[in-house]
């Protein structure tokens, strides 16, 4: 006997089946919805239409945020159509840089849970507790421990904004069905004062969990989800970066997993610098790239780009000796003696500096700033680089807006409008005298939907560099003249699912001519993941 379908208010509380007054009249009477709904039966178009000037009628963009969850938990359909059609207007509510607000406030927003959270009270439980979640076919996880929330520090369990934003993007990016998303907090307690004397705190309320019973608690977790789900993809997100590389380094080989602060950061950034290179006219075997921040998104690009170089035939030596990294405490330089060991393989054999007499001495073609502290990239620094480069390429990436090392402006008017400027949060437009700048966003979003889309597609078992490489490559080579001459080093955001669509069938390739895949190749690569891409139109 086939079971009835859903009916009446079930079906309307039910976000993954109500189309709310999208309902037609045949559907009203199928699922028992008659005189559940006003009269008239409106398009999807005009939802969005209702659901954008419900928003452009806020005053702040967290109210936005707030109003935009809510619709997600009430018609996913329409929440998603929205956001894809108007990604430009909405990834910055949904993602970087209003999500960033909406962790530090998330005890005092909630409405609704949302994810799956696992706490060292759940030692030995995780494989069981997974079976409450509702989904069997979940193909993509994105798991923070919150310690290191954006440039935001350690927000604790408010961290679950971040899992759950970027997994929205998939969805909206690429096409991953919302059913197989699965987003996790790690709660292990936060040494955030301000949060834990807050009343209104919602997660663990003691300091964290560190040392044997942490990575224990991580591994039982990554256990449990390969498990459960063996196909699935576990992105690590927003740990700090220690930790980060740590469970990076105990997990890449064994298990379908990377890290998206390292890895899908440093395929962004090394397509906008494959990209820069076509405006500036160097090779990027020339270059000369200098970071501020040495933490784990500055050294994750380094690390892919000691990659790109060796693929120009440099040896790794060679390579590294390309790339430099000032970070609190000046240059990366062999001499001292506190660096961090991701540090070591770029210790340079060179007298220490500070930030500017570095740049004086190495003479970088590029500057990537990822401090997580505003103002750093100051007058001096662009005047300097200006000075040494006819086109300076800056990439201001710190998160969110506030924390980025320059803003558009400073970098355009203190170049004298020659900088190559790209930002990890979005600026608006920039005009200078006759010229008017359009900013391009070194935004992940750009590589880890379209990354984890071709993983799925093709069954992958690992992910490996030369997938991120892939990426990169594919990601610079669809950025047009146009985009170029407006002072972009990426493609419009309103191009992302064909960006994200790209970049799968490249990162399938990589992974299907490498034998890491569960799943045949299919005649028509394109073709097959194309028409695995969820489309949330009715
Ligand atoms: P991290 O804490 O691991 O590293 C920060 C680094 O910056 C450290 O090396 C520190 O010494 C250095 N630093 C701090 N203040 C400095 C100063 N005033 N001068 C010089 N160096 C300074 O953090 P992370 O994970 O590397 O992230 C850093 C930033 O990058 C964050 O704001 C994050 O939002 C941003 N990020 C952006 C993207 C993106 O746009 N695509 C992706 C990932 C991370």
């Amino acid at each position: 006997m086939t079971p009835s379908p859903p009916q009446g208010l079930d079906v309307l509380s039910d976000p993954g089946l109500n189309k709310s007054t999208g309902f037609t009249l045949e559907e009203r009477e199928h699922y028992g919805l008659r005189g559940l709904l006003p009269a008239t039966v409106c398009s999807q178009d005009v939802q969005i239409d209702r659901v954008l000037q419900n928003l452009r009628r806020k005053h702040a963009d967290i109210e936005r945020y707030i109003f935009l969850l809510a619709l997600l938990g009430r018609n996913e359909r329409l929440f998603y159509r929205a956001l894809i059609d108007h990604i430009e207007e909405l990834m910055p509510l949904v993602y970087t840089p209003t999500v960033g607000q909406a962790c530090k406030e998330y005890a005092h927003i909630f409405r609704q849970p949302r994810g799956f959270y696992v706490t060292p009270q759940d030692r030995g439980h995780v494989r069981r507790m997974l079976d409450n979640w509702p989904e069997d076919d979940v193909r993509v996880v994105v798991v923070t421990d919150g310690e290191r929330i954006l440039g935001l520090g350690d927000l604790g369990a408010n961290g679950m904004g971040i899992p759950v934003g970027k997994l929205s993007l998939y969805t909206a990016c690429a096409g991953i069905h919302p059913e197989h998303c699965l987003p996790v907090t790690l709660d292990v307690g936060t040494n955030n004062d301000e949060l834990l004397s807050d009343p209104l705190y919602l997660g663990v309320r003691d300091r964290r969990l560190g040392g044997k019973g942490y990575l224990e608690l991580v591994d039982e977790f990554v256990m449990a989800i390969q498990d459960k789900y063996p196909d699935a993809l576990i992105q690590f997100e927003d740990f700090l970066t220690p930790n980060a590389y740590r469970l990076l380094n105990l997990y890449r080989d064994q298990a379908l997993c990377f890290n998206d602060d390292i890895q899908g950061t440093a395929a962004v950034a090394l397509a906008g610098v494959y990209a820069s290179t076509r405006v500036s006219g160097l090779d990027f075997a020339d270059l000369r790239i200098m970071f501020l921040g040495a933490g784990s998104a500055a050294t994750g690009i380094a690390d892919l780009m000691v990659h790109a170089f060796v693929e120009t035939g440099l040896s790794e030596q060679e390579a590294r000796e390309r790339l430099w990294f000032v970070d609190i405490h000046g240059l990366v330089v062999k001499e001292r003696n506190e660096l961090f060991e991701h540090n070591l393989p770029y210790a340079h054999d060179h007298p220490g500096a500070s930030f500017a007499d570095a740049i004086r001495s190495i003479e970088p073609h590029v500057l990537i700033g990822a401090t997580g502290h505003p103002g750093t990239f100051t007058q001096e620094v662009v005047e300097l680089m200006a000075m040494l480069n006819e086109r300076p390429t800056l990439f201001a990436l710190s998160n969110p807006t506030s924390k980025a090392e320059c803003t558009a402006e400073q970098a355009y008017e203190w170049s004298e409008g020659r900088a190559i400027f790209a930002s990890g949060s979005p600026f608006g437009s920039v005009t200078l005298g006759a010229q008017t700048f359009r900013p391009g966003q070194g935004n992940n979003a750009y590589v880890f939907p379209g990354i984890g889309l071709g993983v799925v597609a093709a069954r992958a078992t690992q992910v490996t560099e030369p997938m991120f490489l892939a990426a990169a490559r594919t990601l610079a080579d669809l950025v047009d003249e146009d985009d170029l001459s407006a002072g972009a080093v990426y493609p419009p955001l309103t191009e992302i699912r064909d960006v994200s669509l790209d970049i799968a069938v490249a990162v399938a390739e990589v992974a299907h001519a490498a034998g890491l895949t569960k799943a045949d190749r299919p005649a028509d690569l394109r073709d097959s993941i194309r028409a695995s891409m969820y489309d949330p139109r009715y």
